[in-house]
Formats: C-alpha cells, sequence, structure tokens
C-alpha cells in the first residue's frame, strides 16, 4: 500500500468526488457505496450498490436476511458497487480493465463521504484480481491508500480471519 501525494493526490480527490456521486444513487437501505473505474485519466465503469436489477422485488437488506456478524466477506445485502462498476467497464470496453485503478467510497445517508477501514471483502477482491484491475484505492484514515489488486486481494483474506 501507498499512500498518494501531490498531483496524484488531487486526481483522486477528483475520482473519489465522481465515485461519491455515483454512491449518492445507492439503493441499499444498509450503506451507500460507490466505485469508479479509471484508465488513462477516464471512467470506464461505474456502479453503485442496490437490489438486483435495482428492482425492490429482489432486496435483500431487511433484517430478515441478515447474515451472520462472522460473515465479513460479504456483509451487505445488494449487489456490490464494485461489482456494478467491474461488469459496466466489461460491457463497455474489456480492454481497458487491464491497468486501471478502481476508486471506492462509502457516503452517509446525508451523502457525505466516509473514510474505509481495512478491506475485507474477499469477492470484491478476487473479482478485481481476475478482470485485471491494477489497483484498488481507497480513502482511509491517512489518506489516499492505492493497494496493487493481488495486495487488496491478500489483506482482505488476512482480515476475514480476525
Ligand atoms: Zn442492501
Ligand atoms: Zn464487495
Amino acid at each position: 500500500m501507498k499512500l498518494l501525494t501531490g498531483q496524484e493526490e488531487q486526481e483522486a480527490n477528483k475520482w473519489f468526488g465522481e465515485a461519491a456521486q455515483v454512491a449518492r444513487r445507492a439503493l441499499c437501505l444498509r450503506a451507500k457505496c460507490g466505485a469508479v473505474i479509471v484508465k488513462d485519466g477516464e471512467i470506464i465503469g461505474e456502479g453503485y450498490n442496490a437490489p438486483p436489477q435495482d428492482n425492490p422485488e429482489f432486496r435483500t437488506c431487511l433484517n430478515e436476511y441478515e447474515l451472520p456478524k462472522n460473515y465479513r466477506h460479504d456483509h451487505t445485502c445488494c449487489m456490490h458497487s464494485e461489482w456494478r462498476a467491474i461488469l459496466d467497464a466489461k460491457e463497455r470496453n474489456p480492454a481497458k480493465l487491464k491497468g486501471s485503478r478502481l476508486y471506492f467510497v462509502r457516503v452517509t445517508d446525508a451523502g457525505e463521504c466516509k473514510r474505509s477501514g481495512k478491506p475485507y471483502c474477499t469477492v470484491c477482491s478476487r473479482l478485481a484480481l481476475d478482470s485485471r484491475i491494477a489497483e484498488f484505492v481507497l480513502w482511509q484514515e491517512e489518506g489516499f491508500a492505492v493497494f496493487p489488486t493481488d495486495e487488496y486481494n491478500q489483506l482482505s483474506f488476512q482480515n476475514i480471519k480476525e
């Protein structure tokens, strides 16, 4: 992991702004998340978390579907914003995924960006790795943290064991 500084930090700020805009459209009742995938200065895929097809009939956010507390690799109920962003990029131009960067952010109900904790979603980390996304970027306590996707995947597996 490395923290972005200078020009790269400014650019990341812009992409997190875009990811936050996407996150504000989230339809999940538990968390509002957004992801944008960037390659060569443009967004190649984006997604927010929501029930499948954005259809409330498929909603599983409610308590009767609550997953066990220690089931940490997928404890939201909806399609993850990262899955959506990857699928979007695959539909638009799959060749661009290789070497791209994924920016993920969560917003409050009021739409304010929230800092992320440690990576733990091994579904997203494996899908990102399989899709050849080069790096994952989170807004953490220390700043904008960039993880090579293989490291992100390893950390996610380590963190779900804790
Ligand atoms: Zn949900
Ligand atoms: Zn995930």
